[in-house]
């Protein structure tokens, strides 16, 4: 079966091409077939994830996978959330979203920080599809004072997980891969995919 990804992501696409490997699918770029990005005009992840594979089907005529993530802070009313990306104005410049985030929770306590990467994927068969397939990750944790380690991206540096007493930049990728919301989101999705659509 063929899949498109509704991304533009070199990462994406080679995390989800090896979690997919041994299911013969055979997942393209939309960028390869010259489906450019969808307009993010939702209001929730699942409805931007949904807007993105609804494109990508629409214009390249093959079932297709959208996804969409980002950070939500409970002190923050879930914020930063869908501007993950763009939260201090200029899309993908991690290290002012992030002065901007601890800006935010300077005067919040640390039993006040919690927080959860949140991330969906979603399969539309066709771009007509009434019923997507939707696999959902949450990872928990809360938000540092201060960034801790170098490795991952984004947010990874002030986000804190107690359960692995480290922040997500000081995870081994494997590890980071395995439990995190798009981790999380994948298995999910592997095992829908293996019990076919
Ligand atoms: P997108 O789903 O690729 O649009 O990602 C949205 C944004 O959420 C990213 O640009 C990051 O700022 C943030 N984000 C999503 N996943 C992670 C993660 O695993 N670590 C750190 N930041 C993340």
């Amino acid at each position: 079966m063929k899949l498109v990804l509704a991304s533009g992501n070199a990462g994406k696409l080679a995390e989800i091409r090896e979690v997919l490997a041994d299911l013969s699918i055979e997942l393209v770029a939309q960028g390869e077939l010259g489906v450019e990005d969808a307009e993010e005009t939702g209001a929730s992840f699942v409805e931007n994830a949904i807007l993105k594979a609804r494109h990508a089907s629409r214009l390249s005529g093959l079932p297709a996978l959208g996804d969409d993530s980002g950070l939500c802070v409970d002190a923050l009313q879930g914020a930063p959330g869908l501007l993950s990306a763009r939260y201090a104005g200029e899309h993908g410049n991690s290290a002012a979203n992030i002065a901007k985030l601890l800006e935010a929770l300077k005067d919040v306590a640390e039993a006040e920080r919690d927080a959860h990467f949140f991330c969906v994927i979603v399969l539309m068969r066709h771009a007509d599809d009434p019923a997507p397939l939707i696999a959902e990750g949450r990872w928990p944790g809360r938000i540092l004072d201060a960034p801790r380690g170098h490795g991952g991206f984004g947010y990874d540096p002030i986000f804190f997980d107690p359960r692995h007493n480290a922040s997500a930049a000081e995870l081994e990728p494997a590890v980071k891969n395995r439990i995190s919301h798009r981790g999380q989101a994948l298995v999910h999705l592997r095992r829908v995919l293996a019990s076919g659509i």
